[in-house]
C-alpha cells in the first residue's frame, strides 16, 4: 500500500481493495457485495474450528474423533521427500518432519506444485487433518514457505468463519477480504445504540459485534455477536413502524363514524343472511375503531370464503350514513367487477350512490365519476388500482377497504388513505386478506396495523373433499365431472398460464376445445382468462353465475374473490406448478354453497417439495393450517409478504428462530417510542439517521423525518 492510498471506510467500494481485480469486483457484485459495509454484513454461515500450529506429535493427539472431519489443522516442518504418484488422479504426496514427527502431504491434480515445493523446504501446512494408517494425512492442504531467518509466529487455534460463496467467489477469498477490512472498517464505527441501553440489553457495542462474528475467539462469541446484529435489524423495523404510528396517530385525524341503532338496523336489513358471530364481533371491533378522530389502520384477516365482503360493507355503509365517503380498492378487474355486482344486488332501493371505476372504462365516464367523486354526489366507489391515479380525488373520504392486501404494496395501501381534498383529513383504513399472516410477519412487516381475525365460515357449507389425482387418470377425473355437470352442477377448471402454442391459442383455448370436443361434448363451456375485454370478462362471469355457463375453463385470474355459490366442482390441471397458498385460495372458490364440492389437483410433482404442497393441501381445508405449512416448507428465507411489502429482506435476522429477540425489539421500540415518539433526543440521532436510511423510503418515513 502506498501512502496515497485513501482510508478503508465502510463506503469504500470492494474493486479498490487489495486483490480484487475487475472479475472479483464483478463476482462480489453478483452476490450483492459493493461497498465494505456490504462486505461486512456478508456473515459466516458456519464455522470451522482450525486447531492452531501443533508439533505432529501432539497432533496426532489433537485429532480425535472427537474434532471429527471439521477439524483443520496447522504444523510447520521440512519437507522430507516429494514425489508424483500417477493413476486415474494424479497426486503429489510430501512427507513432513518436524523432529517430533512425520506427517502425509497429498494433493490431488496439482502438478505445478513439483516446481513449488522441494525437499529441504520448511513450511506452513493447514487443512483437514486424517488418520491414514500410523500417518497423519492432510489432503490438499494449503500451505506457505516459511525461512528460517525470519520469526514467524505460532498460529494458534481458532474459529474459521465460512462464508456463504459461489462458484466464482470461495470462502477463503471472501475472508481474506473480511480480514483486510475489519480493523480500519470498525476503527471508526460508532455505534447508533447508547450504552445504557446496550449494558440493559446486554449487547455488545457494533464494532465488537462485527469483530466477533467475523474473527471470533469462540462459540460464545460467535453467539454474542450475531445476537447484538440480528437485534439491530429487528429493532430498527420496529421503531421504524412504531415511530410511523405515533406519528400518524399524532398528525391525522379521521372522521369519527358514529354508530347508532337505527343505522345499525338500517345496515343489516341490505343483508340476505345474519351476520356470524364471528362477523359481528369483527364488526364491533371496527366500529370502535372508526369511532374515534384517530385514524383505524386494520388488517382483516378470515379464510377464503369467511365473508369478509360483508364486514368491509357495514363499514362503508356506517360511512355513508354519516354523510362520507368510502372506497373498496380490488386487485383485479373480475374480482371489482364481482364486487360491484354483489354490492349493487344489496343496495337495491337504497339511496347510495355507488359507481365502480376500473382501467377498462372509456375516458368520459372515468371523468364523470372522478368529478362526481370530487363533489361529494357519489357515496361509494368500488375499483381496481386506477382508484390510486393521481386525479382521483375525493370530497370526504371516511373510509379505504383493500381487498386482498398483499397484491399491493404498503406504498399503494397507503396512497388511498389521503385522497380526501380536506386537509389533514385521512380516511379510515381496513385491509382485507384471505392469506393469513403467519405470527411472525404480522409482528414485523404488519406491525402498525391491527389485526381482527373472522374465524371459521357461515353457516351450511359443506365440507370440499380435496383428491390428487396423477395425470394418466385424467381421463377418469373428467369423465365423472362430466357425470356431476349433467346433474346441474357447475366447475371450474384451472389451467397454469403457460407460453402460447404454435397456433396462438392460449393455453385455455386449447384445453377448453380439447375438453368441448370429448368428455363435455354439448356441455356449455367458456374460457376466462387476463386477455379477454372488460365486456367480454363481465359477460362471461354473469353468464357462469346465472348458471348459463357449465365449465369455466380459467387461468388463475379467478384467484381471488369470485364466489359464484353453485360451482362446486374445481379441477386444477398441473397442480405442482402452483404455489400452496395460491392452490388454497383457487379451491377456496368451491365449497362455497351447500353442495358437496370436490378439487380435484391433476399432478405429477418431481420435486420433494412439489410432492408436499399437494400433500399438505389435500391434508387441510384450513388456510391458517396452511399458512403455517406453506413457511415450513418454503423456509424462514422466503417468509410471505416480505417481497410484496417491498422491505428490504433481513440480512442477520432469521425468523422464526429470532422470535425472541423480535418479540424484545418490539418491546423496546414501544416504549423507547413512546417515551420520545419523534425518536428526537440528540443520543438517537444516529439511530434514528441509519433507521431512515434502512426502512424511510419503504415504510414511507418521509413525512417523520
Ligand atoms: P371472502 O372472505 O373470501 O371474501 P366473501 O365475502 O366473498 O368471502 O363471502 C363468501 C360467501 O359467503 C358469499 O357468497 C357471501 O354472500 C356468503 N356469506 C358471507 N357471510 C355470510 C353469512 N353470515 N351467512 C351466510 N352466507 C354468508
Ligand atoms: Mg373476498
Amino acid at each position: 500500500m502506498t501512502a496515497s492510498t485513501p482510508p478503508i471506510t465502510l463506503t469504500t467500494n470492494v474493486a479498490s481493495l487489495r486483490g480484487v481485480g475487475p472479475q472479483r469486483a464483478a463476482a462480489l457484485r453478483r452476490m450483492g457485495i459493493r461497498c465494505v459495509a456490504d462486505l461486512l454484513l456478508h456473515l459466516p454461515h458456519r464455522y470451522e474450528r482450525e486447531l492452531g500450529e501443533r508439533s505432529v506429535d501432539e497432533a496426532s493427539e489433537a485429532v480425535t474423533p472427537v474434532h471429527g472431519a471439521g477439524a483443520t489443522l496447522t504444523v510447520r516442518g521440512e519437507i522430507l521427500t516429494l514425489r508424483q504418484v500417477q493413476g486415474r488422479r494424479t497426486r503429489t504426496e510430501a512427507t513432513l518432519f518436524d523432529g517430533t514427527g512425520t506427517l502425509l502431504l497429498t494433493w490431488f491434480n496439482a502438478p505445478w506444485l513439483r516446481g513449488k515445493l522441494h525437499p529441504g523446504m520448511t513450511i506452513r501446512a493447514w487443512g483437514k487433518a486424517k488418520r491414514r494408517g500410523d500417518y497423519l494425512q492432510l489432503v490438499n492442504p494449503r500451505w506457505e514457505p516459511i525461512r528460517i531467518e525470519e520469526e514467524v509466529k505460532p498460529r494458534t487455534d481458532r474459529l474459521r468463519p465460512i462464508y456463504p460463496a459461489s462458484e466464482e467467489m470461495s470462502s477463503s477469498v471472501l475472508e481474506d477480504l473480511v480480514q483486510q477490512v475489519l480493523e480500519p472498517a470498525l476503527a471508526n464505527l460508532p455505534d447508533h445504540l447508547h450504552p445504557e441501553y446496550r449494558d440493559q440489553a446486554a449487547l455488545p457495542e457494533l464494532a465488537a459485534a462485527y469483530r466477533m462474528v467475523h474473527a471470533p475467539a469462540n462459540e460464545d462469541e460467535v453467539a454474542f455477536g450475531r445476537r447484538r446484529l440480528a437485534f439491530d435489524e429487528l429493532l430498527m423495523l420496529q421503531l421504524g413502524v412504531m415511530l410511523k404510528r405515533a406519528h400518524r396517530r399524532r398528525a391525522y385525524r379521521a372522521p369519527s363514524l358514529k354508530r347508532t341503532p337505527q343505522i345499525d338496523q338500517r345496515i343489516r336489513r341490505r343483508f340476505p343472511f345474519p351476520l356470524t358471530e364471528s362477523q359481528n364481533a369483527v364488526i364491533e371491533e371496527i366500529v370502535a375503531d372508526v369511532g374515534r378522530e384517530g385514524p383505524m389502520n386494520r388488517l382483516l384477516q378470515g379464510d377464503v370464503g369467511s365473508g369478509k365482503t360483508v364486514v368491509a360493507l357495514y363499514a362503508m355503509l356506517l360511512a355513508v350514513a354519516a354523510g362520507h365517503q368510502a372506497a373498496l380498492m380490488a386487485p383485479t378487474e373480475v374480482l371489482a367487477e364481482q364486487h360491484d355486482a354483489t354490492i349493487r344486488a344489496m343496495l337495491a332501493g337504497s339511496r347510495v350512490r355507488m359507481e365502480s371505476l376500473t382501467g377498462a372504462l372509456p375516458a368520459a365516464a372515468r371523468r364523470s365519476i372522478q368529478q362526481r367523486l370530487r363533489e361529494g354526489e357519489l357515496d361509494l366507489v368500488i375499483g381496481t388500482h386506477s382508484l390510486l391515479a393521481e386525479k382521483v380525488k375525493f370530497k370526504s373520504l371516511a373510509l379505504a377497504v383493500v381487498d386482498e392486501q398483499h397484491r399491493f404494496g404498503v406504498e399503494q395501501r397507503a396512497v388511498l388513505r389521503v385522497k380526501s381534498t380536506e386537509p389533514d383529513l385521512v380516511a379510515h383504513t381496513l385491509v382485507m386478506t384471505a392469506t393469513p399472516i403467519p405470527r411472525t410477519l404480522s409482528l414485523t412487516v404488519f406491525g402498525d396495523l391491527d389485526v381482527s381475525t373472522i374465524r371459521g365460515l357461515p353457516p351450511g357449507r359443506a365440507p370440499i373433499a380435496t383428491r390428487v389425482v396423477s395425470p394418466e387418470r385424467c381421463d377418469e377425473v373428467y369423465a365423472y365431472l362430466a357425470r356431476r355437470i349433467a346433474q346441474g352442477e357447475q366447475a371450474y377448471i384451472v389451467v397454469p398460464v403457460i407460453d402460447e402454442t404454435e397456433s396462438g391459442l392460449t393455453a385455455v383455448d386449447t384445453h377448453l376445445k380439447r375438453l368441448a370436443e370429448g368428455h363435455f361434448r354439448g356441455r356449455r363451456l367458456a374460457a376466462m382468462h387476463g386477455r379477454l375485454k372488460k365486456d367480454e370478462r363481465d359477460e362471461v362471469m354473469r353468464r357462469f353465475r346465472e348458471g348459463d355457463i357449465d365449465v369455466l375453463v380459467a387461468t388463475t385470474v379467478i384467484e381471488v374473490g369470485v364466489d359464484v355459490p353453485n360451482a362446486s366442482i374445481m379441477v386444477i390441471e398441473q397442480a405442482d406448478r402452483f404455489g400452496l397458498a395460491q392452490l388454497h385460495q383457487l379451491r377456496g372458490r368451491v365449497g362455497r354453497g351447500s353442495k358437496h364440492s370436490i378439487c380435484v389437483l391433476i399432478g405429477d410433482p418431481v420435486t420433494d417439495e412439489g410432492k408436499q404442497r399437494l400433500e399438505a393441501i389435500a391434508a387441510s381445508n384450513d388456510g391458517f393450517a396452511i399458512a403455517e405449512k406453506d413457511l415450513e416448507i418454503r423456509g424462514p428465507g422466503e417468509l410471505f409478504g416480505t417481497r410484496q411489502s417491498g422491505l428490504p429482506p433481513f440480512r442477520v435476522a432469521q425468523l422464526p428462530r429470532d422470535l425472541p429477540l423480535l418479540q424484545m425489539a418490539r418491546r423496546d421500540a414501544s416504549a423507547w417510542i413512546e417515551a420520545d415518539p419523534e425518536l428526537a433526543s440528540p443520543r438517537d440521532a444516529l439511530l434514528r439517521k441509519r433507521l431512515l436510511k434502512a426502512y424511510g423510503q419503504a415504510l414511507g418515513l418521509g413525512d417523520v423525518a
